[in-house]
Order: structure tokens, then sequence, then C-alpha cells
């Protein structure tokens, strides 16, 4: 029968490349809670709505990205494209926006219809943060650290480069919009198709266009940044004073608008060199409309989220410089049950032990090949002398340390010496 095959754009992590993921999402777990985040898990469907009316029906992901479909009551439901919608949707649900200052983080899968190519998947995996009901500058400044403390961690602060921008307030916004639209209607006939279709729609996302002759005409466009209210301006103000403070480096890139309808005020994204034209690994903004766009009481927000398969193929993981191998594999020709056993005696006094007992059995020559192919350092050999004397044999896997034979009720004590003084530089066969 022919083999079924995993969906386009959706892949599996396989066991030999989950160790790189399991290593960042404890550093993202940790560096988030240090800075006070709790985790927020919320389901994978959504009603569509809950994204077409955060997103905005004009852009990309609600246009032609989102896996939406009905389900069998006839609902309009949606995998989830991105985090922040579902995440303000809970927190207006459950009252978490009474008191402000909740700061939630997630991780987890997202789902766009893209066409699928290196650094783009239909599947792909994201962490996300958001802060609500501080619309503080520093709000900003503190989520931006929080990144750049990531890029330490993980050694990629040369090759990440922070830009930000400010889209003003939706009244500065509004105003904005008619000053581009006048600008650009000389100009509409050569834009490329699709930003002649948001020029009526959302201007601003031409901004967005890789079309190098829209990018041409976009450069002379009046600047959202030259026409911002007092608070807005003020705002920006200060968070580049900070972050200059602070001396965390950014550019000021008038042209970064994101893709999505509900951002305001700050935006900002890390850009790297290094991974072609997917270049962005992290990216957010501020959306204090959103909330109650969601029909919640107005309550500012700011958020962002990461491409965990991006930021992996930064850092070249694939699994093997965390992947874990046993300290220790037990071949043995004794009884089944005392094998068993002796294997939980151990789990039960060394926990961190990394051990494999060697279920599938057979002849000691089979299970010593297996031993060498697991990249154990030790074998614990229990065989059928050793058994009736109730003694097992310790005996290295490489090197030319002698074997020692312990009795089998201290082999803990003994195990826990040879694995303080063996060099246990894992081995991958
Ligand atoms: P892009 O311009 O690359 O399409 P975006 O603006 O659509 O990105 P966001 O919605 O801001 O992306 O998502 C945040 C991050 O999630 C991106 O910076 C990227 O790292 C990651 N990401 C987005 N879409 C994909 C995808 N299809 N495959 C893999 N990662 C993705
Ligand atoms: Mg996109």
């Amino acid at each position: 029968m022919k083999k079924i095959q995993s969906i386009r754009g959706m892949h599996d992590i396989l066991p030999e490349h989950s160790p790189s993921w399991q290593w960042l999402e404890s550093i993202i777990a940790q560096l988030f809670t240090a800075y006070g985040f709790e985790e927020i898990r919320t389901p994978i469907l959504e009603q569509a709505e809950v994204f077409t009316r955060a997103m905005g029906q004009t852009t990309d992901v609600v246009e032609k990205e989102m896996y939406a479909f009905n389900d069998r009551n006839g609902d309009l439901l949606s995998l989830r494209p991105e985090g922040t919608a579902g995440v303000v949707r809970s927190a207006i649900q459950h009252g978490l926006l009474h008191t402000p200052g909740l700061k939630a983080w997630y991780r987890g899968p997202m789902f766009r219809h893209e066409r699928p190519q290196k650094g783009r998947q239909r599947q792909f995996h994201q962490f996300g943060a958001e802060v609500f009901g501080l619309p503080q500058p520093g709000t900003d400044v503190e989520l931006i650290l929080v990144v750049e403390r990531l890029w330490r961690l993980l050694g990629l602060s040369d090759r990440v480069r922070l830009e930000i921008n400010t889209l003003g307030d939706k009244q500065d916004r509004l105003q904005y919009r008619e000053r581009l639209i006048n600008y650009l209607e000389p100009f509409r006939t050569q834009l490329d198709e699709d930003s002649q279709r948001r020029l009526d729609a959302n201007p601003l996302r031409i901004f967005d266009s890789k079309n190098p002759q829209t990018q041409a005409i976009m450069a002379d466009a009046p600047r959202l940044g030259d026409h911002l209210g007092d608070e807005a301006r003020d705002h920006f103000a200060t968070v580049c004073d900070l972050l200059d403070q602070l001396g965390v480096a950014y550019t000021v890139n008038p042209g970064l608008v994101r893709g999505l309808d509900y951002y305001c005020r700050t935006v900002f994204e890390w850009i790297t060199d290094d991974l072609g034209a997917q270049g962005t690994v992290c990216a957010g903004g501020r959306y204090d409309d959103l909330v109650a766009m969601q029909g919640g009481k107005p309550t500012p927000g700011i958020g962002f989220a990461m491409g965990a398969e991006r930021l992996l193929s930064l850092l070249e993981a694939d699994g093997t410089e965390h992947r874990q191998v046993p300290q220790v594999y037990l071949v043995s020709q004794a009884p089944l049950g005392f094998t068993l056993a002796l294997a939980e005696r151990l789990r039960e006094r060394l926990p961190d032990l990394l051990l494999t007992m060697d279920l599938a059995g057979g002849s000691f020559k089979a299970q010593f090949k297996r031993a060498d192919r697991s990249g154990a350092g030790l074998a614990l050999v229990l065989g059928e002398a050793e058994w009736q004397a109730g003694q097992v044999q310790i005996k290295p896997m490489r090197g030319d340390r002698e074997p020692e034979l312990v009795a089998a009720d201290r082999l803990d004590q003994a195990l826990s010496h040879w694995l303080s003084s063996t060099d246990q530089t894992p081995v991958i066969g």
C-alpha cells in the first residue's frame, strides 16, 4: 500500500531533533519566568472571528493564509495563525484584565497556508509574550530587553539587529492615511497588483511590499512619524531615549509597518541577514485598541512573537548538540524479573541516572552491540554467574579502565563513584 505522507509544509519534529527544541524551550521558559511572565495555553482551534476581527479583513493572513473551515455544526472555525488574538480572547473571557499588569507568554504551533519554502512552513511554532494594562513606555522597553537578553543567552546578539518604528495613534493613522493616498494616487498604475488593491483598503501596508518598483515609490512617500500627535510622539521619544540609556542598539525604520491591523505606537522587529529572504526572527508591537475590538474594556497591550524554526536554523541546532545518550546500558542474562527490579532500584536511588536496559535480550554479543550503538559510557553486566553470586560488573565501554565487580546491593554507590570519575562526554555512534 502507498505510504501516507504528512501535509506539505507541516513537519515532524523527530526524536533526534527534539533535544534542540527542549533546550530552547527551557531557556525561554526560564527567561520569561525571571521577568514575571506566566504561561498561557489557549486552544489551537478558535472561532474564525477571533482572528478576523483582530487582524483585519485586508491583511495577508486573513485574506489568504488562514486555515478556516465549517465544522459539523456549521460554525466557522480557524486554526490559529498567530497567538495574540487567542490570548486576548482568553484574557477577556476569564476576567484576567481587571487588574492591570497581566504578563503572559505562550508557545506552540501556528498555521498559515503560505507557499512552503526555507523558513516558511504551513505549521510553524512561535514563542510569544503579551503585557496588558500598562500604557507606559517602560513596558515597551522591558519587552525589548527580554528579547535582547535571549539573544545574549543564545549567543546571537551579533547576528540580529533591531528595527523600531511608531505607528502613532488611531487618529494619527487616519489623517496620515489620507496624505498617503493623495501621494500614491498619481502612481496607482505603477504599483504592484497587491499594492493597488491595498491603496483603497489599507494603504499603510504598501510599505510591506517586496516589489522593487513599489519600494522606490514608497521611498519618497510622506512618513507617519512626521504626522504624529503629541502623546504618541512623546511616547516614542521616551522609548528611544530609554533604549539609548540602556545601550540597546536599534535603527528607526519609518517603513516598518508590520503586517497586522491591530498595531499602534511602538512596533519592532529583529532581523538577521543569515537566513536569506525569511530574515525576521522576532516581531511585535503595541496594540492599545485590540482588547476593545475583541469586546473587552479598552485596555492597552503590547507583545511580540518569534519563529522557533527560524531561531533554530539560525543557531544551526539540529538536535545532535543537545542529544542525551544513556550513561549506563544494562545487559543481562539473569531472569527478566530480577533485571527489571535491579534497574528500578537504581532509578529509585539515582533519580538523575540515564539508564537504558536491554529489552530485546538474546546473546551477550547481541546485547553489547546495542550497548555500543547507544553511546553509553558504561555497561552493567549481569551474567548467569554474577546473578548467582549477587554481583554486577561495571564495565567501561571505551578506554582501558579495568571493570569492577560489585555487590548488587551497593551497586548505586559504586556506580555514582564511576560516573563522577568517568569522562561523561557523550559519544555518538
Ligand atoms: P513574514 O514577513 O516572514 O511573513 P510575518 O510578519 O508574517 O513574517 P509575524 O506574523 O509577525 O510574521 O510572526 C512572527 C514571527 O513568526 C516571524 O517573525 C517569523 O519568525 C515567524 N513566522 C511567521 N510566519 C512563519 C512561517 N510561515 N513559517 C515559519 N515561521 C514563521
Ligand atoms: Mg507572513
